[in-house]
């Protein structure tokens, strides 16, 4: 984080207004921080459509990466990538390039903002981890119709964004902490979350933890959301449950977040760039309005932070020059006109009571490659992912010769994640993509990379494999898991 701004000094902030609506709101936001007296000097820089059809495959010119590595914070508009540019989205290679690892989406009912859920006290915050998991990006096609993503979660990466969680919790005066995963079947992955939050839980004693598996978060989300407090889960969950919940208090429009990282914060909508309504002075800013508030929290300017939300609720509660979105029917004023509104509103507190923000401190994490070490290893087994049409039993059969005289038996087969060789009795549906499980025929001290070499030889020379999973044991326990039905 960087350091709270003197009240007098000046801090330089990087602007990307960004693609559709985005140009509107940027400028609707620019004018109302300039008007409450913000003290900051907008580094305009360019990412988007525009950067993509100039040939720059990451939708981010150089200028724009120093420009955020120099000011550290940035407030983003919404970013296109057009069909026929580029396969990557620049917002996920800007967080990616500052690794910004944490997601932070505050959902609060805003007065005059009205939903079906009205009058509940919803006030939480969504903490999503933003690098790793699903959308780490490594994908293959395993065989011509069988996909494969993976699925990739750290101890640091877990540790990382419940320590930023936690902090968040203290530094807004909050006391729950719920950890959403789906630890119950992705027991290595996401229980590695559920693993990290229950052994670093106890150190924060004025908070109270909680664990809730990630499907159910979302039905209490509908069913109960004034229960939350803080909710911090892993990127795929937290992509999901992060529109969910802004939902329930009105949508895109009025919905801000922040990207964290130990380099740069980015502050920004959640909201795309509505194309459909883009340059027609029909936008509603507030989403990234309330993201420059949280910005400017970040930088220390609590008091700026403080006028400006206060004139939001005051112009919400008011109910005049609302845009579309939010504005009873009938009754839509424009982007200018709520600007103007906003404005007027400098000054006035709201019925709505603000809570007190303090900095957020976070710990720094090294440079350096992280490393695990453990005191022992021992190989396993080989897991040999093969493409076949045949029957599981014939494949059997087939791998059994192959593995004949090698280090290694062939254990079992499954499809899809479930046993299919030896036959469980079940009824499995069966693609051309079979786990191959071989287990070593005797355990001695060793890497067995020869061993190994010459099963895969054996096996490459009746079988077409696209990939190999070494079964390993750290400090005595299996580091993989079984498949549905093996014992
Ligand atoms: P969108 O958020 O742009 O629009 C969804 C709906 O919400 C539309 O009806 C739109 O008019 C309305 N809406 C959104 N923001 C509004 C606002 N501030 N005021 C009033 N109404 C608003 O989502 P989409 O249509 O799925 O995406 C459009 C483009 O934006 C796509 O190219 C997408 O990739 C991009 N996008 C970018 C980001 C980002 O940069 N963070 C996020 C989402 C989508």
């Amino acid at each position: 984080m960087i350091d709270a701004a003197p009240t007098q000094a000046r801090t330089k902030v990087t602007a990307i207004a960004g693609d559709g609506i985005g140009i509107e709101v940027m400028a609707a936001t620019k004018t109302i921080l300039a008007a409450a007296g913000a003290r900051i000097d907008w580094e305009d820089a360019e990412a988007g459509a525009e950067v993509f059809k100039r040939g720059i495959g990451s939708g981010a010119p150089q200028e724009t990466l120093d420009s955020i590595d120099a000011t550290r914070v940035a407030l983003k508009g919404p970013l296109e990538t057009p069909i026929g540019y580029g396969e990557k989205s620049a917002n996920v290679i800007l967080r990616k390039y500052f690794e910004l690892y944490g997601n932070i989406r505050p959902v609060r009912e805003l007065p005059g903002v009205k939903t079906p859920f009205s009058g509940r006290g919803i006030d939480l915050v969504i903490v999503r981890e933003n690098v790793e998991d699903l959308y780490a990006g490594i994908e293959y096609l395993q065989t011509p119709g069988v996909a494969q993503c993976l699925k990739l979660m750290s101890e640091p990466g877990c540790e990382r964004i419940l320590r930023l969680a936690y902090a968040l919790a203290q530094a807004e005066g909050r006391t729950k902490m719920a950890c959403s995963t789906k630890a119950n079947i992705m027991k290595t992955t996401e229980g590695m979350m559920k693993r990290v939050f229950e052994r670093m839980a106890p150190e924060y004693k004025t908070i109270t933890p909680s664990h809730v598996i990630i499907d159910n978060c979302a039905h209490q989300l509908v069913i109960a959301p004034e229960q939350f407090d803080v909710i911090v889960t892993s990127n795929m969950n937290g992509d999901i449950i992060s529109d969910l919940a802004a939902g329930l208090v009105g949508g895109l429009g009025i919905a801000p977040s922040s990207n964290i990282g130990d380099h740069a914060a980015m502050f920004e909508a959640v909201h795309g760039s509505a194309p459909q309504i883009a340059g027609k002075n029909m936008a509603n800013p507030t989403a990234l309005l309330l993201s420059a508030v949280m910005l400017l929290r970040h930088i220390g300017d609590f008091a700026t932070a403080e006028k400006v939300e206060q004139a939001i609720f005051v112009t919400l509660e008011e109910g005049r020059n609302l845009t579309g979105d939010i504005a009873p029917k009938g009754h839509a004023a424009g982007t200018n006109a709520y600007v103007d509104t906003v404005i007027g509103n400098l000054g006035r507190a709201s019925s709505q009571v603000s809570r007190s923000y303090s900095n957020l401190t976070l710990p720094k994490w090294t440079d350096r490659t992280w490393h695990h070490s453990v005191d022992s290893r021992e190989l396993v087994g080989l897991d040999i992912f093969v493409e076949s049409e045949r029957e599981p039993a014939t494949l059997a059969a087939g791998l059994e010769a192959a593995a004949e005289g090698t280090a290694f038996g062939l254990k079992m087969l499954s499809n899809r994640g479930t046993q299919v060789w030896p036959d469980t009795g079940g009824h499995s549906f069966k693609v051309d993509h079979f786990q191959c499980r071989f287990v070593l025929r005797q355990h001695k001290p060793g890497n067995y990379g020869p061993e190994i070499a010459e099963l895969v030889r054996k096996v490459s020379a009746e079988h077409r494999w696209m990939h190999i999973e070494k079964l390993q044991r750290f400090d005595g326990v299996d580091a993989f898991a079984k498949a549905q039905g093996e014992n």
